[in-house]
């Protein structure tokens, strides 16, 4: 019998566990998820972020350290860069004329969203951090004082400090390009192994995958079970956002990769889905970073020097779907709150909602932590997170796609144009 591939085997797994979820909610069984189901969701994400830190730490320096010289590594750089600022501005464009187009916030009720005890609670938390977050930012070159760690130690215990790592790695790696050959074959060989071995890990951990997704799904459509109506109160809302999300995925990215690369779209995404099926279970790019460099390298013929280069920097910085909702969901509080947007605002909404998802930390609900610094720019209370609250979690889901499809598509289009995309087989592409 032919082995079913692996994504068909995710998206079994997701369709069984929301399956599995709505029956839950209907017979209440409620606290036997909890206990029994969902935890091991965790533990498949918990394992996928175990090696998020020493992955990226391991392939940048490998990365890096492949590259002959110094002058190829700032080439491909500034045109990584280049291309995912470009991306960013324009998915926040989309969505700005997404939702001036919808006006999903037009009379729509404020007052009746924060009603529910958790929904406050959540909210005020997510309040809490992100006021947070506005009172650490101050002066403004304080996000670049936050790149560069004082600690490596320290940055690489926390997944939510993987700019620094990155920083580390690339300084680390720059400075070994520096040295004669024979000085650093040792440490070459030392970190080409960790790669592999991580690599090696990543393939186990997969194999878990379908049973990990299921009882993620499982997990949230329970938490959902509650909050049904103000699903459907923030329906126009998030419909937005998915049409702008749609619009990346369906529209901007194939047009990109015809334009820059020989890829099909149809290709691409064969090869690319089971790391986006990951990224709308566990709502994290940082988690489902091993993935996506494993499909990019084995599947989509990226080589290894952009890949391990391009990815990891593309899953901290490039945000596509975050910065698309970021600006929706800005423009959808004003409206709630009866505020008009100038053109100066809007404009606003560009330069802020890209440098907020620049800054958010690719874990779940990041980007609408982030959020208040949007709000905060253009004048909208940020108390406003309240009404989108309810409906996050599965915009999170939707958005961490986007992000991951967006680093992938800048993977294959640098890797073209340095010559460096193979052409993949059809077995590659499938399995
Ligand atoms: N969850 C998103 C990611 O990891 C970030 C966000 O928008 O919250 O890519």
């Amino acid at each position: 019998m032919k082995k079913l591939a692996l994504h068909w085997k995710i998206i079994i797994g997701m369709v069984l566990g929301v399956i599995y979820g709505l029956i839950a909610s209907k017979y209440g069984w409620i606290d036997f998820t909890d206990n029994w189901i969902k935890p091991w969701g965790d533990i498949f994400v918990n394992l996928l972020k175990l090696i998020a830190v020493p992955l990226v730490f391991a392939s940048l320096i490998k990365g890096v350290a492949s590259l002959s010289d110094i002058s190829k590594l700032s080439r491909i750089g500034a045109k990584t860069i280049a291309i995912y600022l470009t991306s960013t501005v324009i998915a926040v464009t989309i969505g700005l004329l997404m939702v001036n187009t919808v006006k999903p916030g037009d009379g729509f009720d404020k007052d009746s969203v924060t009603k529910t005890e958790e929904i406050e609670e959540g909210a005020s938390k997510k309040i809490a951090a992100a006021e947070e977050v506005k009172e650490e930012d101050e002066g403004p070159l304080q996000f670049l004082i936050d790149i560069v760690p004082t600690n490596i130690f320290d940055s690489a215990s926390n997944n939510r400090n993987m700019l620094q790592v990155i920083f580390f790695a690339i300084l680390f790696g720059i400075a070994m390009v520096m040295l004669p050959d024979e000085k650093t074959t040792y440490v070459k060989g030392f970190f080409d192994g960790i790669n592999d071995i991580i690599i090696q890990i990543v393939d186990l951990i997969m194999i878990s995958a379908p049973y990990g997704v299921f009882a993620l799904l499982a997990g949230v459509v329970v938490e959902f079970g509650a909050s049904a109506e103000l699903f459907i109160a923030l329906a126009k809302y998030s419909a937005t956002v998915i049409v702008g999300l749609l619009i990346m995925i369906l529209i901007v990215y194939p047009i990109i990769l015809m334009v820059f690369t020989k890829v099909k779209y149809l290709d691409f995404f064969k090869g690319i889905s089971p790391a986006q099926m990951l990224a709308f279970s566990t709502s994290s790019s940082a988690a489902t970073l091993p993935v996506t460099m494993e499909r990019c390298e084995d599947h989509l013929g990226v080589s290894e020097e952009v890949s391990s280069f391009v990815l990891p920097l593309g899953a901290t910085i490039n945000m596509d779907g975050t910065s698309l909702y970021q600006a929706v969901a800005a423009v959808f509080i004003a409206q709630a709150y009866g505020m008009d947007l100038d053109m100066g605002q809007q404009l606003t909404i560009v330069l802020t909602a890209t440098l907020a998802s620049i800054g958010a930390a690719a874990v779940p609900g990041a980007g609408m932590v982030m959020l208040v610094i949007v709000l905060g720019a253009i004048g909208v209370p940020t108390e406003g997170l309240a009404l989108i609250f309810g409906v996050d979690r599965i915009l999170d889901m939707m958005r961490t796609v986007v992000n991951v499809t967006g680093d992938a598509t800048v993977a294959t289009v640098v890797a073209s144009s340095e010559g460096q995309l193979r052409d993949v087989t059809e077995e590659e592409l499938m399995s």
